[in-house]
């Protein structure tokens, strides 16, 4: 579940200004955020993810008010709980596939990494058809790999709350349709929220509210 009450946000830099009065998506709620590019979407997703936190109001996660909690006990509340699929992927170039799926089992001390964690890896990425490249390096990629790579990096730790930017972006229309089918999936079996922020109109009917961030948009209008 994600709440969020009386939210505002700016930059340091910038007039971007970012208000939402209210929005909660409900447990395993699958939801599409669509809007103009520049309206915040990406903004929103690294609030909600708790790499950056608001000026003022509550972002609530599973009972946890992410947007109070301190840097390092944030930070491994988001990598235990929270599958990410950033726009760029961030992928680390000088690690191999499996090694890039599994980086959340290095970075949080708190997570194991065992058999069981790499035989996950190696079926999620089969699923996404990218299991016979688990020891290719990032840098040896095509674009919609990267990305399939990104997805099973952020569905590894099985996660209760995935937040994916523009999960089909690079991606021919097979490859579109397995990747939301292992998000899918995977949210599915583990009781997940799912938010994506799409400009891909194909995909919407997949999911159950589709939000358009231009309602928070023409709030930042007014304010300003
Ligand atoms: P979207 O994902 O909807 O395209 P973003 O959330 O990336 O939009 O950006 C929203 C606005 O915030 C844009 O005007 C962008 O230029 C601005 N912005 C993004 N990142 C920063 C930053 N680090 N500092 C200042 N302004 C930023
Ligand atoms: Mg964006």
């Amino acid at each position: 579940m994600v709440e969020i009450k009386s939210l505002q946000f700016r930059y340091d830099e910038g007039d971007f200004f970012l208000k939402i009065d209210h929005l909660k998506v409900a447990q395993r709620e699958r939801v599409a955020i669509v809007g103009p590019s520049g309206s915040g979407k990406t903004t929103l997703l690294n609030l909600i993810a708790g790499i950056m936190i608001p000026r003022s109001g509550q972002i609530v996660i599973n009972e946890v008010e992410i947007s109070a909690l301190h840097d390092s006990v944030r930070r491994d509340f988001r990598i235990a709980n929270i599958g990410l699929v950033f726009q760029e992927f961030e992928l680390l170039e000088y690690l191999n596939v499996l090694d890039n799926i599994l980086l959340p089992f290095r970075i949080n001390r708190t997570l194991r990494l065992n058999r069981e964690a790499r035989e996950h890896a190696a079926v999620l990425a089969d699923s996404v058809g990218i299991g016979n490249k688990l020891a290719r390096y990032a840098n040896h990629l095509s674009q919609g790999e990267r990305q399939r790579v990104a997805v099973c990096r952020a569905l590894v730790v099985n996660p209760t709350l995935l937040l994916v930017d523009e999960p089909t972006g690079n991606l021919d229309a097979v490859n579109k349709h397995r990747v939301l089918d292992s998000l899918f999936d995977c949210a599915n079996k583990h009781d997940a929220t799912l938010i994506a922020v799409t400009h891909d109109h194909d995909i919407l009917d997949r999911f159950q509210r589709v939000i358009d961030f231009k309602q928070f948009y023409a709030h930042a209008d007014s304010a300003s």
